[in-house]
């Protein structure tokens, strides 16, 4: 379990509890992959993802979407929390003073937002708060997504404007075969969908892949799956909308799955001989470890 914070506690990479300033949709973490602050935008408070990662942090996650929600609540949260980062005190009590930086505003939280039935709307209620901070174009906006439901129009019309807001897409792909992707993603998508959708995020809006690698009983992925992960950048590099990078990391926190306790953390060396590859493809990687 995550270590619940109390009021006034300290943010830090390994702890990302949603609880943190005790609201329903809006929690700040210490971002490993942003480098600094980034505020969440949860839009599944019910722990429902389409998809069972097997290093998924989420307690009790449910199969499912996400639920209604209470826009209005949701944009007082995101102006109080804004208010307490932009001109109150937050950054002093709760961030270490080495990532006192806003970077990004994020579409994550405890399951898949795609599934949302209020991304368009969250994505607006954003726009609306960047604005208001004078943040547009200053602080990224970031869809962390398994990518699933990209071929749904509703989801590529929220794309395409998170675009305007000097938005990203975060990809995962973990695996590249059908056999890899249950086993890590609880997916039984095919690989040639899960690239389609990966090309039509990329076409929309910056996208960056976002490849989470473990070890399996003390293992790490088989020569084979790496070979076909690595053919599959190839072919993307070649693009004309590549994804623009690789965001290449591995357990920092207890996942909160069946299989947890096989599961463990790659070594510091292991991801950077896998980044060189990376790099030869030919698409640009920021190993996170
Ligand atoms: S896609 Fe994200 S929320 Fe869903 S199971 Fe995987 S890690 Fe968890």
């Amino acid at each position: 379990m995550a270590v619940k914070l109390t009021d006034g506690a300290q943010l830090g990479v390994t702890n990302h509890d949603r609880d943190a300033v005790a609201k329903r949709y809006v929690y700040p973490v210490v971002s490993r992959r942003a480098g600094g602050v980034s505020v969440g935008v949860n839009l599944n408070p019910n722990n429902a993802c389409n998809w069972r990662c097997q290093y998924c942090q989420v307690p009790n996650l449910v199969r499912g979407k996400g639920p209604l929600i209470d826009g209005q609540l949701l944009a007082r949260e995101l102006d109080e929390m804004l208010q307490d980062i932009v001109h109150g005190d937050f950054m002093l009590r709760r961030v270490p003073a080495h990532a006192r930086q806003l970077k990004d505003i994020a579409l994550s939280g405890n399951g898949e937002p795609t599934t949302s039935p209020h991304l368009g709307e969250a994505i607006e209620i954003i726009a609306e708060a960047l604005d208001h901070f004078e943040l547009l174009g200053r602080v990224a906006v970031v869809l962390i997504t398994n990518g699933s439901m990209l071929d749904q129009p509703k989801v590529q019309d929220a794309v395409r404007r998170l675009s305007s807001l000097n938005g990203q897409v975060w990809f995962k792909l973990d695996a590249a075969t059908a056999e890899g992707m249950e086993r890590i993603n609880g997916s039984k998508t095919t690989v040639q969908r899960q690239l389609a959708r990966l090309r039509r995020a990329a076409r929309l809006c910056d996208t960056l892949i976002q490849t989470c690698l473990v070890a399996w009983d003390g293992r790490p992925p088989s020569e084979d799956e790496l070979r076909a992960y690595l053919d599959i950048l190839g072919r993307l590099a070649d693009d004309q909308n590549a994804p623009s990078a690789v965001l290449l990391y591995t357990l920092a926190r207890p996942p909160q799955q069946p299989d947890a306790g096989r599961l463990s953390a790659l070594s510091h060396e292991w991801l950077g001989d896998l980044g060189r590859r990376i790099e030869a493809t030919g698409i640009p990687v920021k190993v996170i470890d």
